[in-house]
């Protein structure tokens, strides 16, 4: 399943260079899948794009944003639950158009 990021963010954005998906994204700025530039999903706090995160699947065993995270904003998404076959999808994807 996709990580999500809570209220309980504050923007620090230490999360964002652990990602190896290219995932999480500033308030207010659009996120990009290939060429594609698409809507913000959150205009308050830092976000996650549900469709570029593999859970860091394809990279790493455990999701790495959220040991860094401060204040524990990082949790599964419990409205997207994956498949370790889904997830493999996505990443398969993700290096096809680019992250
Ligand atoms: Fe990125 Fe991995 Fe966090 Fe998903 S779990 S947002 S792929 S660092």
């Amino acid at each position: 399943m996709a990580l999500f990021i809570t209220d309980d963010c504050n923007s620090c954005n230490a999360c964002e260079i652990e990602c190896p998906n290219n995932a999480i994204y500033n308030p207010g700025d659009p996120w990009i899948l290939g060429s594609e530039e698409r809507p913000a999903l959150n205009d308050e706090h830092t976000y996650i794009a549900y469709d570029k995160c593999t859970e860091c699947f394809g990279f790493y065993d455990e999701p790495q944003c959220v040991p860094v995270c401060p204040t524990d904003a990082i949790i599964m998404d419990p409205d997207r639950v994956e498949t370790k076959e889904q997830l493999a999808a996505k990443k398969e994807n993700l290096d096809k158009v680019g992250r």
